[in-house]
């Protein structure tokens, strides 16, 4: 994806108030995230680690979720990201997104299970492991694994807005 600057990510929030958007913890090494190989940037607050981010763009528009990231799935020896479908040994994390607008004020919100540092697009790539047994062994080239998970997180997204 092209580089994000601040500006951008804080006006791409869909979910939380402009006021919430402005004081949330932005990546303060915007400059040296791997830009080239993210299909979307995501990030845990360093301060507060059960809050976690994603933005992404889309139709080429920046969209950010702002997330409540569980710990690693409890009871679960291993599981799958939802999005980038890579499996864990340690788990994943449970990553819940209030809705946009008065559904999320009225308390509705959408979960999903994601890598619990938000690193799908290194996962997928083969950037970064994620443990013995942690890729199922696909036919689809690597092209098609990043559209994958683009669909998969334009899906989550959408289902934020709905
Ligand atoms: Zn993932």
């Amino acid at each position: 994806m092209n580089p994000l600057s601040e500006r951008e990510i804080r006006a791409a929030f869909v979910n939380c108030t402009k006021g919430a958007a402005k004081r949330l913890a932005v990546p303060r090494d915007l400059a040296d995230q791997p830009w080239d190989d993210l299909d979307y940037l995501g990030w845990r607050d360093p301060q507060s680690p059960g809050r976690a981010y994603l933005v992404a763009v889309l139709d080429g528009r920046p969209r950010g979720l702002a997330l409540r990231a569980g710990s690693a799935a409890s009871g679960a020896r291993s599981g799958m990201c939802s999005m980038c479908l890579t499996t864990h040994p340690g788990g994943v994390s449970l990553m819940v997104a209030p809705k946009a607008g008065k559904a999320g004020q009225q308390g509705n919100s959408v979960g999903a299970y994601i890598c619990g540092d938000l690193a799908c697009s290194l996962y997928v790539r083969g950037k970064k492991a994620a443990g013995p047994g942690a890729r199922l062994h696909e036919s689809l080239t690597l092209e098609e694994k990043i559209a994958r998970t683009m669909t998969n997180v334009a899906a989550f997204v959408d289902k934020v807005t709905a």
